[in-house]
């Protein structure tokens, strides 16, 4: 799928597709960019899948989340902001 800017010029958007779970450090910096509501942080509880040796950060309590993935743009702000290379992207 393409879009236009305000210009006219076409662009593909990058819709998220999944945040790697074991890089995250819940910093929330993805979260304050989005401008949709597609993310949301979640505590890492105890019926989580991995264990704190799996996690990048082992004092990292949270974790940011997909929670509306069809809400999403496709603007890529949260890839961008991201210091930990957490997202991957489709282009439809
Ligand atoms: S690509 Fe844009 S709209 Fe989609 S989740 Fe990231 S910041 Fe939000
Ligand atoms: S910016 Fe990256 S490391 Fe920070 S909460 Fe979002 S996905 Fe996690």
């Amino acid at each position: 799928m393409s879009a236009v800017t305000r210009g006219g010029t076409p662009w593909t958007p990058q819709y998220v597709e999944a945040i790697n779970p074991k890089n995250c450090i819940g910093c929330g910096r993805c979260y304050k960019v989005c401008t949709r509501d597609v993310l949301t942080l979640v505590d890492r509880g105890e019926d989580d899948d991995m264990d704190e040796d799996d996690w990048d950060d082992e004092d990292a309590k949270a974790m940011m989340t997909v929670k509306n993935p069809l809400d999403c743009i496709g603007c890529g702000a949260c890839g961008r902001t991201c210091p930990k290379e957490c997202f991957t992207f489709v282009t439809a």
